[in-house]
Formats: structure tokens, sequence, C-alpha cells
């Protein structure tokens, strides 16, 4: 039943062992019944007078009301919550949830519209498939209701606030003994660091890594107590919590076809998005201002990313680690040629520069990457190691064929027993026996076969010939090639290229696949 395709509505209503209040369902009933007449629903109250039992046959009007649902007199459930439904147990509530399905009928709380019929909405189903149905309450209406709310109302409800917000548990003595309750509040030192941050980055101009740096060189420490770096500086400011903006309900669970669980992210229109009750540092005109800057020094993307150099993406620096950087053409006046330079632009948390100097990428620089990689087969050394490892690959190979043709054995061993089983040979306790011996066996096999293909992937390395091949290929087409060419005709056997300068003398070192 879709939302807006809702009619006609059963109000149930029944007292709970928890409720302390005598008013509850009053309350309850009056909040139920104005809910359904905002909405234009026709309505029929049942309720359940007495604190009844657990179970739906010790509850007569719930009963009644399912016999009256199969009987397509009504679209949907209204309930104050999930569990005045049902609190029996996982069978119980499976049958409850059949004769919802069956009927197409909905469960409506003030909160939202649960649609059993719909596998993948059904977040009831989902979670039920996999908690006891008293988890599901505890969940469902405690955690997921209660958060919704707390969306609404303000109240942070997720983990840690970010910097410069901290959480204060505030204990409270009432006659019926002590409370506590959470609030959020801002940390004053940090708050003028957050201040700072704003300032920078909008009255003047610095961007994200300067401002990094900025509070690294003065010693200030970041919310993880560590560097500050580009990355916690730009969520910092693009953060809405700032602004007083509590939300609640990115994910949600969703069942797949076989029955697992995973959670996936919701669109921003699904949202919970309320009004935090904690004190809000960034106006709304502020944080337009942080988008439109960040906007502004989106980066577009260089041509080193797009493979425009040779050695783009496979050349290191070896003073630092970090991908060497490359720059466009310039004209030289004396030769009348345009050269490309590379250079280390790694900087430290404290803003410092690498120490790497970089270089002119002229014929020399050419001539000295082309020299090293065709002396490569010449290399005694190298064509040892790869000869070991081919021999160490082949015999993996071999292992993990050993292992697979073991896994289809066992397969079939099981096969054979659930045939005995249902021929009757087996009992159900000998099959389950001999079912559990099997599933070790086979586990340790699957877990064996993972640690090979592991090893197989980390040494995935081209062959002596096949490197020579692609070398050779390289030598021929080298000259003449463009160079995403050259990028490419590197790439297809080359994991990197170590770069280091020493006053004029360039040494590139070369890590083949
Ligand atoms: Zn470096």
């Amino acid at each position: 039943m879709k939302d807006n395709e809702i009619k006609n509505v059963a109000i149930y209503l029944r007292k709970s062992r928890d409720d302390g209040d005598e008013d509850i369902l009053r309350k309850h009933r009056m909040a139920l019944t104005d809910f359904a007449h905002k909405n234009r629903w026709k309505y029929e109250l049942f309720e359940e007078d007495a604190i009844s039992g657990e179970f739906l046959n010790k509850r007569p009007i719930v009963s009644q009301l399912l016999d009256r649902i199969e009987n397509l007199e009504f679209d949907a459930i209204l309930v104050k919550a999930l569990d005045r439904l049902s609190r029996g147990d996982e069978a119980e509530y499976g049958e409850l949830l059949r004769v919802l399905r069956n009927s197409d009928c909905s469960i409506v709380t003030p909160e939202r519209v649960y649609n059993p019929s719909d596998l993948n909405e059904s977040m009831v189903i989902s979670i039920n498939g996999i908690f006891a149905h008293r988890e599901l309450n505890a969940i469902v209406n405690r955690l997921q209701e209660g958060k919704k709310y707390g969306a609404k109302e303000g109240k942070m409800t997720n983990g840690k606030p970010p910097y410069p917000y901290y959480y204060h548990k505030e204990i409270i003595d009432s006659d019926k003994g002590q409370k506590i309750i959470p609030t959020v509040r801002v940390d004053p030192e940090k708050h003028k660091i957050y201040e700072k941050i704003k300032e920078l980055y909008i009255a003047q101009n610095m961007g994200t890594e300067r401002i990094a740096f900025f509070l690294n060189q003065r010693g200030i420490s970041s919310p993880n107590g560590k560097n500050w770096t580009t990355a916690t500086v730009s969520r910092l400011l693009l953060h809405e919590f700032h602004m007083g903006v509590a939300i609640y309900g990115k994910t949600q669970w969703k069942e797949n076809r076989a029955g697992k669980i995973r959670v996936v992210k919701l669109p921003r229109e699904k949202w919970h998005i309320g009004r935090g009750d904690w004190p809000i540092i960034k106006t709304e005109s502020e944080h337009n201002e942080i988008l439109r800057i960040t906007q502004q020094n989106l980066r577009v993307p260089s041509r080193a990313k797009q493979g425009a150099f040779p050695t783009s993406g496979i050349m290191f620096c070896q003073k630092c680690g970090y991908s060497m950087r490359y720059s466009l053409g310039k004209l030289e006046a004396k030769s009348g040629k345009v050269y490309n330079y590379t250079k280390c632009s790694h900087k430290n948390p404290m803003g410092k520069k690498c120490e790497q100097r970089g270089v002119k990428m002229d014929e020399n620089f050419y001539n000295t990457l082309y020299n090293t990689i065709s002396k490569c087969n010449t290399n005694k050394r190298k064509v040892l190691e790869i000869a070991q490892k081919s021999e160490r690959l082949r015999r993996i190979e071999i292992e993990i064929e050993e292992v697979q043709r073991k896994i289809e054995d066992i397969d079939k061993q099981l096969k054979r027993i659930k045939a005995a089983y249902a021929a009757g040979v087996y009992t159900l306790e000998e099959l389950k026996i001999e079912k559990k011996d099997i599933e070790v066996k086979k586990k340790s096999l699957l877990s064996a076969y993972q640690n090979l293909s592991e090893e197989r992937e980390g040494m995935s390395m081209l062959s002596e010939k096949e490197l020579s091949k692609r070398v050779e290929n390289f030598k021929e087409k080298w000259a003449n090639a463009s160079s995403e060419e050259k990028n490419a005709l590197l790439k297809s056997f080359i994991k990197k290229i170590v770069y280091n300068r020493e006053g004029n003398k360039i040494t590139l070192s070369i890590e083949y696949q």
C-alpha cells in the first residue's frame, strides 16, 4: 500500500507493562486520532484495555483485527510505535507480517510508513531476519524512532560532535532519582581556533593546505590530536553541524535476495534534517561563502593525471616517496626548444618542502631513462630474481589447482550425504554430524585457496620472456611515440621509477612489474 493510497486505517492501542503513566492510553488515542484526522483517513479504534499478554493469541482484540485485515477492510494499522503491535517471538511476528503482506496492509506510526509487502523497503522484515524480536523493539523503537525524534527536537544523537564541540553530561537530581541529560557544548579555546580557520579561509583567502600548515607550525593540535591535514580543515569548514543543522537517517538497512543485510546511503531528500539545540557558531552566509570559495578552488585536473607526460603516475621521489609533479613546457631561449619539468612538491605537515631538486625533462633525462631500461635484460641479478619468482609462481599454480579439486570433491561429498539422508540411510543427527565435519574441512580449504591466490596476486609479475618482449616493444616504438603512448609503453612493464638528484647527477631506479 503506497502512502497516498491509504484511506481506511485501524488504530490499535495497547497498554504495555513498561507504561508507568496511567494516562498513556488516552494520550496515544488522542495523538493517533489527530494524526488520522490530519491525513483525512477513516479510522476504527481497536483497544486492548487491560495490560495484555505478550502473544497475539492472548490478545483477543488484535486477533479480531487481523481477521478483518485478512478480509481487506483496512489499508493500514496505525500504532504509536512498532512494539505496540507485537511482543511475541519471531514466529508470531512472522505470522503478523504474513497477514499484513498478503493483505497489502501497511503499518503506520506517526513517523513513518512500514510497508511489509515491499521487500526492499521493509526494514521491519530485514531487521526481524537477524535480530530476536525483543531486540527489534529495542532497535526500531528506542533507537530509530528515538533518534529521529532526536533530530527533529534538535538533540545530538550520533556519536561525537565535531570540533570545537564536545559532549557534556549533566546529572540532574529529581524526585525520581538522578537523570543524565547530555548536552552539546562549545570548548572556548577550540572555538577560537575554529573562528581563526574560518577567518583565514573566508577573509584572508588562505587555502585549506596552507591553513593546515599554519596550525601545525603553531603547535595547535588537531581534532584527533595529530597533525592538521587539508582534509581535516576542509571537513570542518564544510560541516553543517556548526550551523545548528541536525541530520539523521543518512543510511538505511536493505535486504538483498539472499537475505543479507547491508547499509545503503540514502539521497539527501530522504534524510531527516532538523534544527539542533546546540550553539550555532557558523552563520548561513559564512557557510555559503565557504561553499563558493571551495567551488572556485576545485582544481582542474592536471595534464599529468590524464597521462600527458611519459612518466606520469609512475615516477616517485626517492627522498620522500611521494609522486613527482610535472609542469608544462617553457620555451628555452638559447635552444629555442620547449621542455617540460618535473619536481617533487611534497610538503611535510609543517609546510616544509621536500629537499629533492627537480629537473628539466630534456634529451638527457630521457636518454638516462631509456638506457636504464634497455640495460635491464643484461642485469644478471634481475634475471636470477625473475627465474626464482617464476619457479615459485609455477608451484603456486599447481597448489591452487589441487585445492580447487579438493573443494569440488567436498561439494560432491556433501551432496551424497544429503541424498543419503533423503533416502533414509542417514538420520538427521548423523547428517548433522557429517555435515559439520565436512564444512570444517571446506572452510580450511577455502582459506588455503585464498592465501594462495593472494600470494599469486602479490607476485604477479611478468615472466622473463614477457618482460623482454615488452622491453623490445618499448625500444622499437619509443622514439616516434607521443607522450601518451610513451606513458602507456612504460606502464606496460614498469611498476615504479624512483627519481633522485644529487648535485647534477640524476639517478632513476626502475622497479619492473
Ligand atoms: Zn620528495
